[in-house]
């Protein structure tokens, strides 16, 4: 089943972002998480890709094919491509149908430092023309972000960029992360009238320490309102403190995005099925 499919109008998409483990730690770790998840029945799951793009590591595609096959959940693989070739990227193709994977969020990816990106391709919508042109059937997912790509030179660009990423065969968008629901339903206005008329799910991470949150930020470049750096003041020395006011601060943000009509919220749970859960509680009856 395609992830296009369950934007029906019905009701507000719910879903859950995971990574797989990191290196030292054994996949298994990752079924743990996912037996907690699975019991919060999430509209599907995505499963991230590391940025190197290595064939080395096939553990996105083994999860995402085991959270429809043993969870019975739908799934989508991140799949990276400017560290890539199209002989490695053909291959990942190769792997991910031929493990029943149906849906794929297709990016770009970021640039490893002092690593030259191999020039096969240079955008997300790069990929997903390479998807097409090779004959795949997967739905095809891409990433928007509501305060602006880092390298994008204008938010006007940026909106341009994404309609092409549609116009390619994005049929489903999962924006990056906020803190500030304006800005959101600003974009999305604005990606309206651009004619981009695709289900748009609003990405929501909890806070849940403050070292984490600046990592993010550096990464990203989220804004943080006043009422959130104030909430990592006080509590930054208090870590079940600061835990419960990021839980809090997500309900709040899901509460107003659902009451406000968006498509669907994407939650990065960072692999913790207990915030997952304390936030799927609060939530849970309003989609
Ligand atoms: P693109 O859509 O290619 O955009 C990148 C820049 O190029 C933008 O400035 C855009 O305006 C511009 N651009 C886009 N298309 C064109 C075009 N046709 N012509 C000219 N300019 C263009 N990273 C990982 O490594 N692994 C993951 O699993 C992962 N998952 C993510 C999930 C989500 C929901 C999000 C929001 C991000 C994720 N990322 C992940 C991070 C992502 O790889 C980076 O943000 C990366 O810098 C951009 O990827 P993109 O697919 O949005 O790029």
């Amino acid at each position: 089943m395609k992830i296009m499919d369950i934007f029906n109008g019905e009701k507000t998409v719910f879903s859950f972002e995971i990574f797989p483990p990191k290196r030292d730690n054994s996949i298994d770790t990752i079924y743990k998480t996912l037996d907690e998840l699975q019991d919060l029945k999430p509209d599907f799951i995505s499963v991230t890709y590391g940025a190197s793009g290595s064939l080395m590591d096939n553990s996105t595609c083994e999860i995402a094919s085991s959270i429809k096959r043993n969870y019975g959940l739908l799934s989508a693989a991140h799949l990276t491509c400017v560290n890539s070739s199209q002989d490695e990227v053909r291959e990942v193709l190769r792997r991910l149908s031929d493990s029943g994977v149906e849906n794929i969020l297709a990016l770009r990816g970021d640039y490893i430092p002092d690593v030259p990106p191999k020039e096969d391709f240079k955008h997300a919508s790069d990929l997903i023309e390479f998807i097409k042109k090779e004959g795949y059937d997967f739905g095809i997912s891409g990433a928007c972000y509501p305060e602006c790509h880092l390298d994008s030179d204008s938010p006007v660009d940026d909106l341009k960029n994404l309609k092409k990423k549609v116009d390619a065969g994005a049929e489903h968008l999962i924006s990056q992360l906020f803190f500030d629901n304006n800005l959101f339903y600003s974009f999305v206005e604005k990606a309206r009238i651009a004619g981009i008329d695709v289900p748009i799910e609003a990405g929501i991470m909890p806070v849940v320490n403050k070292k984490q949150i600046e990592r993010m930020v550096s990464l990203c470049g989220a804004s943080l309102p006043a009422k959130f750096t104030r909430m990592m003041s006080k509590y930054e020395n208090n870590p079940e403190a600061m835990r419960d006011a990021g839980i809090a601060y997500a309900v709040n943000q899901i509460v107003d995005l659902v009451s406000h009509g968006v498509d669907g919220i994407h939650l990065y749970t960072m692999n913790n099925p207990y915030i997952a859960r304390r936030i799927n509680e609060s939530v849970r009856s309003l989609f």
